[in-house]
């Protein structure tokens, strides 16, 4: 497929009105890098046409962001300064509609300090988060990707038409083709995602274990009437549904963290902050990862799971069938927003309080309090192996059968 104006057009149209969903008078924020300027314009052209009162962009740059970590001391980079306080604190009053285009180059910050890096990453985060906090469920967002040169040699090296091929991949995975309507594509695959979901949730599983030859052998207790999210979400300000992932294939929702047993192995390399970790797998005791390995990345996989009182614990325990688009185009994409809707996965970190019934109107402590993990990070890992099984275990001890070799069962 060449990727012309009008799939572009398609592209961003589905982005501002299947993803984040614009409704006339909302302000939008754009968050796109410079090098992405015409895909951003057309981004833009779609919020008007939705009726958007006003786009603002805030371009970003790779280029930038690694020279500053280059140069810069972490004390400097550490510090969150005011104009960007009162410009989160701006957002936490207007609540604008938020858009993403990630294009990042998996290496860009391959060759700097990691612990310089994870200690700057920390340390924003840690002022960010109240801000975060005060937003989460309140506003409508999107990411979505636009493929960059770099990105594109990273998934593709040494081929010339590495752009054209990743491009080829995002509309594959997003269900852009020359000929359909991906809008009404994309209403048919979310009713189904939301099926699965609600099947899930009738069900009423106190706990997963999970099973596969490579070694996984894991069981994680359930948060009781916690829900089983999928594609998409409600702005709770003024319920407008959107969805927060283009592509998306999980169903997903927070464990009880703190209750689980068991090791879990990775299928595929996770990347992080622009390194990678390959060939790993954590052992979980009550509910902490007590030990790890990996065959490369050790030292940065234990720095992760230490980084806070919730990064050893689970956020997030997804569902997604081994047919999925991202699975079927066969290669990492070095972006979670692709490689985690490839296959089954989990996360260290952070939840989300938004599982629970009354989650919006509690606060991240209450919500944590019941059962739902926090942290300042939030990192995916692939356990979708071909022969994956995954039982959902009742109350009564009795086993449902959810997911046999990789799918749903
Ligand atoms: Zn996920």
């Amino acid at each position: 497929m060449t990727i012309n104006r009008r799939l572009l057009e398609k592209y961003a149209e589905l982005i501002v009105r299947t993803g984040v969903n614009v409704q006339p008078g909302q302000t939008v924020q754009l968050t796109a890098a410079v090098e992405q300027h015409e895909f951003a314009a057309l981004v833009m052209e779609a919020c008007y046409r939705a009726g958007a009162r006003k786009v603002n962009v805030d371009w970003t740059s790779d280029v930038q962001n690694r020279l500053n970590f280059l140069y810069a001391d972490s004390e400097v980079l550490s510090s969150v300064l005011p104009w960007e306080e009162a410009k989160m604190q701006q957002m936490v009053e207007d609540l604008p509609c938020r858009i993403f285009i990630i294009s990042d180059d998996p290496d860009a910050m391959a060759d700097l300090d990691p612990h310089k890096l994870s200690d700057v990453t920390q340390s924003r985060a840690r002022v960010m988060k109240p801000y975060r906090n005060a937003i989460e469920g309140k506003h409508q967002w999107v990411i979505a990707a636009c493929p960059s040169m770099k990105w594109a040699e990273k998934c593709f090296p040494d081929t010339a038409d590495a752009v054209e091929r990743l491009w080829d991949a995002v509309m594959k995975t997003v269900r852009i083709r020359e000929d359909n309507d991906p809008v009404a594509e994309w209403k048919a695959h979310a009713a189904f995602l939301e099926e699965k979901a609600a099947w899930l949730n009738r069900q009423g599983f106190a706990s997963l274990r999970y099973r596969s030859a490579n070694g996984t052998d894991f069981t994680v207790e359930l948060i009781p009437g916690a829900k089983w999210e999928s594609a998409g979400a409600k702005n709770t300000e003024n319920g407008v549904y959107y969805i927060p992932n283009l592509p998306t294939e999980e169903i997903f929702t927070s464990p009880y963290a703190g209750k689980c047993e068991g090791t879990l192995v990775a299928v595929k390399p996770l990347s992080w902050n622009s390194q990678i970790i390959e060939s790993f797998s954590i052992t979980f005791e009550k509910g902490r990862a007590v030990s790890c390995r990996a065959e490369k990345g050790q030292e940065l996989l234990e720095r992760i799971l230490r980084m806070d009182e919730g990064a050893s614990m689970l956020g997030e325990v997804a569902l997604v069938p081994k047919e999925s688009p991202v699975n079927q185009c066969g290669f990492l994409f070095y972006e979670t927003l692709f490689d985690e809707n490839a296959c089954c996965h989990c996360a260290v970190g952070m939840g989300f309080k938004e599982v629970l019934p009354d989650g919006d109107r509690l606060t991240v402590e209450q919500a944590q309090h019941r059962g739902v993990n926090d942290s300042v990070i939030h990192v995916d890992f692939m356990i979708g192996e071909e022969d994956l099984s995954i039982d959902g275990i009742l109350p009564d001890g009795s086993a449902v059968p959810i997911f046999r070799n990789g799918t749903w069962a």
